[in-house]
């Protein structure tokens, strides 16, 4: 009997494990630790906030969580798959985890239709026709159909920011990673950003969202996390976490925002 190698390079998938599992995971960039002992548990349809202040390592942690950084020391396994064992398994999540960044990074010279179709086609081989069907699909469901052949210069920030998150679904991922993803918007295009990744939340997407936006975090996030100098200092539900912070960084930070 054949052993197909992606399973073979699995640890644990079933439904009930969770999707990701993180163990003393430490990076470095030089001689600078910019992670240091992180553990963290994500169960299959958590919503995760993230937040903290600026250099904190948020970034690099989340980037970590679909490979875009590599670290040096832990354990990382996203849906059973080990991210230290190999290439295999780096593509494979890589496939399975959707990114928004805080800088939309569509591309430029695709229309919207073609940013999110092209993946498919790459990556899943996906054909021509389903991948239209697909990206109209997703661009629906974000309320921009009607963009669809506009190339991204043409379209508003929060437009952008939106199709960036279709793009991302157009690959049907199983967790959706969000770094920021209305910081560099208008303040009158967040809502609709935050309203379309609310809308993810209430269908049961799994995701890790660094964010400020704390009516957001109260809102749709199963725990917050708040992160300094590369260490998660904090971790709770929404309520107690905002009402009653109890670590001293956690109520500085908090304090900064209001
Ligand atoms: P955050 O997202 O919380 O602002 P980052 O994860 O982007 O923090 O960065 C954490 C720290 O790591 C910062 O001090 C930053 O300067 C440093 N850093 C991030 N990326 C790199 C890199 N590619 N090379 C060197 N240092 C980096
Ligand atoms: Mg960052």
């Amino acid at each position: 009997m054949s052993v197909n190698p992606d399973q073979r390079s699995r640890a644990s998938a079933s439904a009930d494990a969770p999707i990701i599992e993180i163990a003393g995971l430490r990076k470095w960039f030089g001689t600078f630790q910019v992670l240091q002992d992180i553990a963290l548990t994500v169960a299959r349809g958590e919503r995760i906030v993230i937040c903290g202040p600026s250099g904190s390592g948020k970034s690099t942690l989340i980037r970590c969580v679909n490979s875009l950084e590599r670290y040096q020391e832990g354990r990382l396994v996203v849906d059973g798959y080990d991210l230290g064992a190999g290439q295999k398994n780096i593509d494979t999540v890589r496939a399975e985890v959707g990114m928004v960044f805080q800088q939309f990074n569509l591309f430029p010279h695709l229309t919207v239709m073609e940013n999110c179709m092209l993946a498919p086609m790459k990556v899943r081989g996906t054909r021509k026709k389903e991948a239209q069907e697909l990206a109209m699909r997703f661009l629906t469901r974000v309320r921009i159909a009607d963009q669809a052949l506009k190339y991204p210069a043409q379209l508003s920030g929060g437009q952008q920011q939106r199709v960036a998150i279709a793009r991302a679904l157009c690959m049907t991922p199983k967790i959706m990673l969000f770094d920021e993803p209305t910081s560099a918007l208008d303040p009158e295009m967040v809502k609709e950003v935050l309203d379309t990744m609310v809308g993810l939340a209430e269908d049961g997407m799994t995701m890790l969202c660094v964010t400020h936006e704390m009516g957001f975090a109260r809102k749709v996030a199963d725990r917050v996390i708040f992160m300094d100098a590369g260490q998660i200092v904090e971790m709770g539900k929404p309520e107690p976490f905002f009402a009653n912070p109890q670590n001293p960084r956690t109520q500085a930070f908090l304090g900064q925002l209001l």
